[in-house]
């Protein structure tokens, strides 16, 4: 039988999938555990809030106990809830999808060993180049200022929040905010927690888009062979 193209599955595959939903990520190895595969998806819960799984193909003993934490994980440290009328699954609060920092905060959670802390991030960074430290206060309905202290040339410190906050626009899909150093998230809803996981990120964006293609064009390739895997 021929490889199926990505996109393209068995019936039987089919089911399966419509019942996990839309995959959204994939980690092709998890290196704490025996390598396995761990996909992200997506359903609609109650409302049509956007709810996600970790789930494995992996048939290895222990796999349950593994996904389970990187859900937990995924909790702790994106501020995620139970999802709406979709037992085991999680969501964030205010139901919005948020994929770019949904993919990151599973890519992050994968790299956790089971039993590891997992623990939201302070909303606040350490610019070692300009030797100066970014807060991120919100500022309500799910808006954020950013804010630096020290440095030394105030036109470059500025330039640096702006870059930062930019940075983190673009990594948590936010939407600018009415002055400079100000983003706010669409859905109204503060995500300390994300701000927190991906602020850090927002310091070198351009390293940030190119691990998050390169992890793009490693799912597609990974694709048929995950789906192999009993
Ligand atoms: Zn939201």
């Amino acid at each position: 039988m021929a490889r199926p193209a990505p996109g393209q599955r068995s019936e039987r595959a089919m089911g399966r999938l419509l019942e996990l939903g839309e995959r959204v990520e994939l980690v092709s190895m998890d290196p704490h555990f025996h390598d396995i595969s761990i996909s992200l998806y997506r359903n609609s819960g109650d409302g049509g809030a956007s709810c996600f799984l970790a789930h494995s193909y992996s048939g290895k003993e222990g796999t349950a106990e593994r996904l389970a934490f990187v859900m937990r994980a995924m909790a702790a440290m994106g501020g995620m809830v139970p999802a709406p009328g979709q037992p085991g699954r999680l969501a964030f609060a205010c139901g919005a999808e948020h994929r770019a920092a949904v993919k990151r905060l599973f890519l992050e959670a994968c790299k956790k060993a089971t039993g590891a802390e997992v623990a939201a991030l302070p909303m606040r960074i350490y610019d070692k180049k300009n030797d100066l430290t970014i807060d991120a206060t919100a500022t309500g309905g799910g808006g954020y200022r950013l804010a630096a202290a020290g440095g030394e040339a105030d036109d470059k410190v500025a330039r640096r929040v702006d870059g930062v906050t930019r940075g983190l626009i673009k990594l948590a899909e936010m939407e600018p905010g009415a002055a400079a150093g100000e983003a706010r998230f669409a859905c109204g809803t503060a995500h300390d927690e994300l701000v927190g996981l991906l602020l850090g990120r927002a310091l070198n964006v351009r390293a940030a888009m190119r691990e998050a293609e390169a992890a793009a064009a490693r799912g597609i390739l990974a694709a048929p062979s995950a789906q192999q895997q009993t």
